[in-house]
């Protein structure tokens, strides 16, 4: 099995999903992709040759931060599909019916949230590449991004997620997490409301992310007072 998860946390890096389908099928393994920064909106992996497609649904397809939940999608009702079924029937991860009613009314709304979540995060990667405070943007819709060409194929849009770090190390990304006024300093993502969150912290002592990295789960926020309160922060 190969597993990618395109974009990537927390550096938004882009794997080639019709490549990897091709390498995994040349040795019969399956590919699978989380698809959860890119939501089924903005990329259809089955479309370009994945097996299996997983979404935490506890992010975009919630969308209000108050549900938890989770989605395998499969290609074909093949052999692994019918046991990952059996191993949820008697494993018992069933979701309740109240967090399944949250979803169902929270997808109606997916396309609109997302794009427009989608149209804030690409004006506010613009605005922070150009910062003399910032030191690298890391978000697939910006020209200079590595994987740029990349997601313009294989997907609609470039998703709300991005990252990136500052001039001045640890301290000062922790300084603009703490100056921000609008977003709230939490993980998850793909909530109506903007979260900031220093990655390395979350993710512990052993972590490879840099130490300046901050990163931004888009909401749906007036786009003007994001960017002024991400001002306010950066000035200091
Ligand atoms: C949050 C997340 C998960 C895990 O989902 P939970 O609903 O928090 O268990 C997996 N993959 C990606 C890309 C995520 O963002």
């Amino acid at each position: 099995m190969i597993w990618a998860e395109t974009p990537s946390n927390p550096l938004l890096k882009i794997s080639d999903i019709s490549g990897l389908a091709e390498i995994a099928h040349a040795s019969g393994a399956q590919l699978v992709v989380d698809s959860t920064f890119a939501t089924p909106v903005l990329q259809q992996p089955l479309a370009l040759g994945a097996d299996l497609v997983m979404h935490s649904t506890t992010k975009y397809l919630g969308g209000h931060s108050d549900v938890l939940g989770g989605a395998v999608i499969a290609r074909e009702p093949d052999a692994l599909f019918a046991r990952i079924r059996d191993l949820q029937t008697k494993g018992g991860s069933v979701p309740a019916p109240f967090d399944c009613w949250l979803l169902q009314r929270s997808i109606g709304t997916l396309p609109l949230r997302v794009r427009a979540q989608t149209a804030n995060a690409q004006a506010i990667a613009e605005f922070l590449a150009a910062h003399p405070q910032v030191s690298a943007v890391h978000y697939p819709g910006l020209t200079t991004h590595a994987g740029h060409t990349l997601a313009c194929r294989q997907m609609s849009g470039f998703g709300a997620m991005l990252s990136f770090q500052v001039h001045g190390g640890r301290d000062a990304a922790l300084a603009v997490a703490g100056g921000v006024q609008l977003y709230t300093r939490a993980t998850s993502l793909g909530g109506i409301e903007s979260l900031i969150e220093h990655r390395a912290s979350v993710e512990g002592p052993h972590t490879s992310t840099p130490q300046d990295l901050l990163r931004m789960s888009v909401g749906l926020e007036h786009v003007d007072d994001l960017i002024n309160d991400l001002r306010q922060a950066l000035a200091g």
